[in-house]
């Protein structure tokens, strides 16, 4: 008979467990754990995580912790999208703790691996946007005319509307649950376009009263 041992212990849930994943990964401040750093401070042992779960990974993935792969592919694009959905996330800019969900996909370690430090990470990323407010960015004459701004349009605009609602002033950074839209000042239903001039950020409440109403 092979000795259990989790069998002789209360039973534990699965989100129990899954908690305490991200409890130890909050207070180490990552985005993502090693069996190593778990040992130190979690509650369970691995193998019982590992058992319970099946893998490693799968545990991080169903607490979700990344999934450190050491992925090194990664584009420059897709981890400067990735910075963007976090700072319209948070209002602000993301500090290095701040990149692990639900804010980023992405961990900080992926951005120091592949510029060197998050401090260069953040200067490519600047350099990467260009002079936005000079120029800002025009969709393609030849592009289907979309309601839905791209992700770098959202970013420029919200950017120069200083990450707040223009209607109340609020902003994630300073208003907790505060999500912040882009709205048509000349609503998309009556031919306003998606560009700069015609966007401007609006928090989710100001956005919801407002409808098609000029
Ligand atoms: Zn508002």
């Amino acid at each position: 008979v092979t000795f259990q041992f989790e069998d002789t212990r209360p039973q534990i849930g699965d989100q129990e467990v899954l908690m305490d994943l991200r409890r130890v990964a909050s207070e180490l401040g990552r985005s993502t754990l090693t069996q190593t750093l778990y040992r130190e401070r979690g509650r369970f042992s691995t193998t019982l995580v590992k058992k319970r779960f099946k893998s490693w990974n799968r545990a991080l993935t169903l607490s979700g912790l990344g999934v450190d792969s050491g992925r090194r592919d990664i584009p420059d694009e897709e981890l400067f999208d990735n910075l963007r959905r976090a700072w319209i996330s948070l209002g602000r800019q993301p500090r290095q703790r701040e990149m692990a969900p639900p804010f980023s996909e992405f961990g900080r370690s992926a951005y120091v691996r592949r510029f060197g430090s998050w401090l260069a990470a953040m200067r490519a990323f600047v350099a990467s946007q260009g002079d936005a407010n000079e120029m800002p960015p025009r969709e393609s004459a030849t592009a289907p005319k979309s309601r839905d701004p791209s992700l770098r349009m959202r970013f420029v605009v919200m950017q120069r509307d200083q990450f707040k609602c223009v209607a109340c002033g609020r902003s994630p950074a300073t208003h907790a649950g505060i999500a912040l839209h882009l709205d048509h000042i000349i609503p998309f239903s009556k031919g306003g376009p998606t560009n700069f001039e015609n966007l401007r950020t609006l928090c989710a409440s100001c956005n919801l009263g407002k409808g098609d109403l000029l």
